[in-house]
């Protein structure tokens, strides 16, 4: 196949990385101080080539897996973590943490607006029929703090929420699919100071997805009691094959791993098989990854606005996720952009992307994801409900040379299709 790119939306691409120098001098500097962190925190736990053999059975004495625990409790500055192939994604380690930690009669506010659309199903607010086995169907009361009109958290109505009963707060820092700016780690800090203000044994935890390395500080450096997070994104470093993590307090992060394995078994459970080692490589690439990942994300920012899009973030922001949101006002346009990212992908790139129904989600989503690891968005990927205002999610890259062509291809089909003049 040979690559037909307008001239025009060629030189706006160079452009759009011409003007964005500042922001990658920026985002090299973080994924330096990250990559600090991690080679000092593998030197602590003093890893070895033995740790990535793996186990089977029950997985006793997996010594590869304990220290991959311990691992990103010291990258989160906690007392425990768990990271691990047996969470099967994000909304499984967030789940866990949940179930784990809250029980009948207690309330879980969602402290920056409704959650991300996987977890309507985990609370139970995503239909009648689809409450079986949700939060609320076990007992547990569930409120929302919307965010400010500017996309802050409202800490004062917040605050005012809280009741005799209320057990936990959840943030989340990644924007979810709402045209809003990811929660910066100030805010998050400055919202949980607030809350434990309040009553300071409620537990504040963040969904930490497409966050994680994403600045230089994480939400349990200002006070987050636990996160947790996906390791086919950031964390994963586009090697670990599946997974997830959850970092935090002692306490909370043994009732999240007697959710995810049984009680009294914990997190003392869980054959790795053959994950050891590519979990220590993804972590070990991961702030590179999410460099690339910030780096594709403002050229393609830079390069809607160019192009007369309305973008969130703008490319001048300080990103505190890999998100870039693209609005187009139509269906047609949308579903354009994402066939392109899927053109421009490695993997699947003859294959045509269509809006379907899928588990978890109330909408129906075009999904761009030509990637190694299946589904993966720390590669190239682009996401959209198919619905108003129709707000393209295009996040990951591994690295912004390839990704260069999902965004040419996603801007080209437009082109091709008359819904962009140059
Ligand atoms: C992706 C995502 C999730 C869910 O993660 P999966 O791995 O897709 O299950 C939850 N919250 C946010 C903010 C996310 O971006």
């Amino acid at each position: 196949m040979a690559y037909r790119f307008d001239y025009k939306l060629l030189t706006a691409y160079e452009q759009a990385v011409a003007d964005c120098q500042q922001q990658f001098l920026q985002i090299d500097h973080n994924t330096a101080k990250n990559c600090e962190k991690i080679i000092k925190v593998l030197n602590n736990n003093k890893v070895r080539e033995t740790d990535f053999y793996g186990s089977t059975g029950y997985g006793y004495g997996d010594t590869g897996r304990d220290k991959l625990d311990q691992i990103m409790a010291d990258i989160m500055h906690v007392d425990a973590g768990i990271m691990r192939a047996q969470f099967t994604c994000g909304t499984h380690a967030i789940s866990s943490v949940l179930f784990g930690n809250l029980r009948p009669g207690d309330e879980l506010i969602a402290g920056s607006g409704m959650p991300y659309d996987t977890l309507h199903y985990v609370i139970g607010t995503a239909g009648k029929e689809s409450n079986d086995g949700s939060l609320i169907d076990f007992g547990v009361e569930f409120n929302v703090c919307d965010l400010k009109e500017d996309g802050a958290i409202d800490i004062d109505k917040l605050c005012s929420m809280i009741k005799k009963n209320t057990k936990m707060v959840a943030l989340q820092r990644s924007r979810g699919y709402s045209w809003r700016n990811a929660l910066s780690i100030e805010q998050i800090g400055e919202a949980i100071k607030a809350v434990k203000a309040v009553r300071s044994d409620i537990i504040c935890f963040v969904d930490n997805c497409y966050g994680t390395f994403t600045q230089e500080i994480e939400p349990t450096d200002v006070g987050a009691d636990i996160v947790a997070g996906s390791l086919i994104k950031n964390a994963g470093g586009g090697i670990a094959p599946t997974g997830g993590y959850i970092a935090g307090s002692k306490e909370y992060v043994r009732k999240t791993a007697a959710r995810l394995t049984a009680p009294g078994l914990d997190s003392h459970v869980g054959a790795t098989l053959d994950t050891n080692r590519l979990l220590y490589q993804g972590l070990y690439f991961a702030p590179i990854v999410v460099g690339e990942a910030l780096k594709t994300s403002t050229v393609a920012a830079r390069l809607g606005e160019i192009l007369g899009f309305s973008v969130m973030p703008d490319y001048k922001a300080n990103r505190n996720d890999i998100v870039q949101s693209i609005m187009f006002d139509s269906a047609d346009k949308l579903t354009a952009f994402c066939r392109g990212v899927q053109k421009g992908s490695a993997v699947d790139s003859d294959i045509s992307p269509e809006p379907s129904d899928m588990a978890g989600y109330e909408s129906k989503i075009i999904m761009a994801s030509g990637s190694f690891i299946f589904g993966s968005s720390i590669e190239i990927s682009c996401d959209a409900p198919l619905r108003e205002p129709y707000i393209a999610y295009m996040q990951g890259g591994l690295n912004l040379h390839y990704s260069k062509y999902a965004i040419l291809h996603a801007f080209q089909e437009l082109i091709d299709e008359g819904l962009l003049k140059l």
